[in-house]
């Protein structure tokens, strides 16, 4: 009898334990940076209610499992393959349900819809609307100028859809001037799905665009991102004075959002180098015993993993000059100081943290060594 029960005591330990690592794995974790509070969102999805194939409490569930703090369910005003078995003359029925469903749980609705025409201007997400009736309109800058009428911001998306634009570049046509003239576009996705553009990005640069990454997922975030496979879904993090709806667009119109996408994360040079400073950080450094190597211990506090390049002046003992740090782990690095310092520089190109065409960003590290 004693036995079996400490038998399956054991299994419901190593059950429990398993379940929640899974669980940890999948929730995404990311810091704070300073001054603001880091919100995970992904703010162009997907159900019934247009082109999707599952109902928004999937949605919800999806959301909660990967630990964001907002999405919005954006679905196209015009393009609707369901409406002979879904019909639903109330355009914002997809939110009003979500909102319902999004009660018991720590999550941010945000009402969003997708205004969905041939480029230009393409397809556009709008957010913080009041209602997605009223921006069904047949001439596209009407759209656009309804859904800013009720203080919405919108965003280009996937502006290198090959579908659209069959060699996947981006152009910057004279209606998207204008749009951006009339303060009718705000943001610009350069990361949609499984896709990442090096245009959108200086486009974005160039012109004070938001950078948005978004899943637009249509089917199940699972399969689509092979999360079992240790994937994870494109998201922006925004970075908000407020956990709030007003928190999140005055963020976004603000421009504070980094996105990160497969092993990416990419974002102007100051919203990147907060999050950078923010998840990696030295932990210890002492020399080993009367030896000028010093061993220097560097935590990863993000969900993103980091590969480094060495450019300080220092070689490693123990290593190459590349560098990769896994998710919440640590690494111990041998620096060869040539003599026992009391602190001394590490400096790195961050070779996966995009803040531009072909750029990466740049992390420096002082470190003080304990005695
Ligand atoms: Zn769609
Ligand atoms: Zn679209």
């Amino acid at each position: 009898m004693i036995k079996y029960s400490s038998i399956l005591c054991i299994l419901t330990a190593v059950l429990l334990t398993g379940s929640l690592i899974g669980q940890d794995n999948r929730k995404m974790v990311f810091p704070d940076i300073e001054g603001y509070v880091t919100l995970k969102t992904d703010f162009h999805i997907h159900t019934v209610f247009s082109d999707g194939s599952v109902w928004p409490d999937i949605r919800i569930d999806e959301a909660v499992r990967d630990g964001l703090d907002a999405i919005s369910l954006t679905e196209h005003i015009e393009y609707l393959p369901h409406e002979e078995d879904i019909p639903h003359p109330d355009r914002n029925r997809s939110y009003l349900i979500a909102k319902e469903l999004a009660k018991p749980h720590d999550l941010i609705i945000v009402h969003g819809t997708e205004i969905t025409r041939d480029l230009p201007p393409g397809h556009a997400n709008a957010l913080f609307i009041q209602d997605a009736n009223k921006i069904k309109l047949a001439d596209p800058i009407e759209a656009y100028r309804a859904a800013r009428k009720q203080g919405a911001f919108i965003f280009w998306n996937h502006p290198n859809w090959i579908n659209q634009k069959e060699d996947g570049h981006v152009e910057l046509t004279s209606m998207h001037r204008q749009l951006i003239q009339e303060d009718l576009l705000h943001g610009i996705e350069v990361v949609n799905d499984l896709t990442y553009s090096d245009d959108a990005f200086e486009v974005a640069l160039k012109e004070g665009l938001t950078v948005m990454g978004t899943s637009d997922i249509h089917g199940l975030v699972d399969w689509q991102y092979r999360l079992s496979s240790g994937g994870h879904r494109p998201i922006s993090l925004v970075f908000a004075k407020e956990r709030s709806v007003d928190g999140i667009k005055e963020a976004l119109f603000a421009g504070r959002t980094v996105t990160w996408f497969e092993n990416i994360l990419a974002g102007d040079e100051s919203n990147l180098q907060a999050l950078l400073d923010a998840s990696l950080m030295i932990k210890e450094a002492s020399y080993i015993g009367p030896s000028s190597v010093a061993q220097v211990i560097l935590q990863n506090q993000s969900h993103a993993s980091y590969i480094l390049k060495n450019t300080s002046q220092y070689d490693f003992q123990s290593s190459a000059d590349i560098i990769e740090i896994g998710p919440h782990e640590s690494v111990k690095i041998l620096v060869m100081t040539n003599k026992q310092e009391a602190s001394f520089d590490m400096t790195f190109e961050v070779l996966n943290a995009m803040i531009g065409r072909r750029r990466h960003a740049t992390l420096s590290l002082s470190v003080e060594v304990d005695n």
